[in-house]
């Protein structure tokens, strides 16, 4: 396939700037000039092949490539038996510190149809779906009444909540209208909505194929790393001038991002990486590149692509206390570990935070991470403990000096006194 020419008389978009190329609040007409029309040619199967040599990975937080979940679902497609694949995309990002989401189905929505039509055809797909919050899914709705190609798509309003775009709330929203995770021993990509072979991907994913099903792997490949290709979406906020999304070619370092954003780096204390289940660098690890393998020794993911910036007068225990609470506050409460292990998670950090001197809560919160990890029907409660054991290993300091009284960040001495 050669994606150059299918775009016609189309240039594909130079430099960094390509998911939002068509513009402010792209209108259909506003697409088409800056991408041009998907041809037929590119609505195929070959379209995996693309997808592989491409080297996309998921951008919606596990990163897994594209066109092996794309070719499973292909697999356990089977007309005979009626059994043809359903494809979502997912727009609901879920976490507090990410936009990318909300600002693509905003403003290129069109690119994220094309994605949504070029992976349903890849799949020979029977229906197709766009799950999105309120208000970013009526960006994505208005879209679709500016086309005649997308009047199947069926929208589906997503609650906001922090799992509601797990892959399998998404399920079982769209199927039941309850966003709740489930256990899952087969995968959804053999048998999920409706029992059919499922492909949910997230919106920027599909977004990226929908460039790529125009302008091809090579071109995809220009720009980021042999390991890292193309660009990625990431939300910076926190110890910023301004939160931001920003359009960043792969293996670009978290200090480059930073600072582009105009963020001093001796201000900043440490990143918190990939959202609330990621993980933190501080900041003499800045140079860290935003890749699978910049970010391993770290032990962070990109995720869905989340910077969140502690400066350095910002105590670190609070901040981490403080997004603990709001993640057992939103489980769904129907297993144990979230049930109980949460709250008594964000209950022993507070104290570390707040100047408990109680030698053993070091100990306390890791045993219970350990019992946490594993339990649960998806992965809420893992992503809740490896935050709290990336707190008390990037920030050991911070905790041996609240354990004494004190706090190294705020010059306050930590409020309680039981030592
Ligand atoms: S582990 Fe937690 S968030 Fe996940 S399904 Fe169970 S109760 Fe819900």
């Amino acid at each position: 396939m050669s994606g150059t020419a299918v775009a016609g008389a189309i240039r594909p978009p130079g430099g960094l700037n390509r998911l939002f190329s068509a513009g402010q609040d792209a209108d259909y007409r506003a697409h088409l000039a800056a991408f041009g029309a998907l041809a037929p040619s590119s609505l195929t199967p070959e379209l995996v092949d693309e997808l592989a040599r491409s080297g996309l990975s998921g951008r919606g937080g596990a990163g897994f490539p594209v066109a092996r979940k794309v070719g499973a679902v292909s697999r356990h497609s089977d007309r005979l038996w009626a059994r043809s694949p359903v494809v979502i995309a997912n727009g609901a990002e879920g976490e507090p510190r990410s936009i990318k989401d909300s600002t693509l189905l905003r403003h290129a929505p069109h690119l994220v149809i094309d994605g949504l039509l070029a992976a349903g055809a890849a799949v020979g797909a029977s229906k197709l779906y766009l799950y999105a919050p309120a208000g970013s899914i009526d960006y994505a709705r208005a879209a679709a009444r500016e086309r005649k190609d997308a009047r199947s798509i069926v929208f589906v309003e997503a609650k906001d909540s922090f799992i509601s775009g797990e892959a399998s709330a998404v399920v079982n929203a769209i199927e039941n209208g309850i966003a709740l995770p489930t256990d899952r021993i087969v995968r959804l990509t053999t048998t999920g909505l409706r029992r059919l072979p499922t492909l949910v991907h997230n919106v920027e994913t599909l977004a990226q194929v929908g460039l790529i099903a125009r302008f091809g792997a090579a071109w995809f490949r220009s720009l980021g790393s042999e390991r890292d290709p193309g660009t990625r979406l990431v939300t910076v906020s926190g110890f910023v001038p301004q939160e931001r999304v920003l359009e960043v070619a792969g293996h670009t370092s978290i200090a480059d991002i930073l600072e582009s954003c105009g963020v001093p780096l001796d201000g900043v204390a440490a990143v918190l990486v990939g959202g609330y289940h990621g993980a933190w660098i501080a900041r003499d690890n800045l140079t860290a590149n935003l890749s699978a393998g910049g970010l391993a020794p770290h032990g962070a993911r990109s995720g869905a692509g989340i910077l969140y910036v502690l400066g350095r007068h910002e105590c670190p225990l609070v901040a981490s206390a403080s997004i603990v609470h709001y993640l057992a506050s939103e489980s769904a409460r129907q297993c144990g570990p979230c049930l109980f292990g949460l709250p008594e998670m964000a209950s022993l950090l507070e104290r570390l935070a707040t100047g408990d001197r109680e030698q053993g809560l070091r100990r306390q919160l890791e045993a219970l991470t350990q019992s946490v990890i594993g339990r649960g029907s998806c992965h809420h409660p893992d992503g809740t403990a490896g935050l709290v054991l990336s707190t008390l290993s990037v920030f050991a300091a911070d905790v041996d000096a609240h354990l004494t009284g004190r706090c190294l960040r705020t010059a306050q001495p930590s409020r309680r006194s039981n030592g």
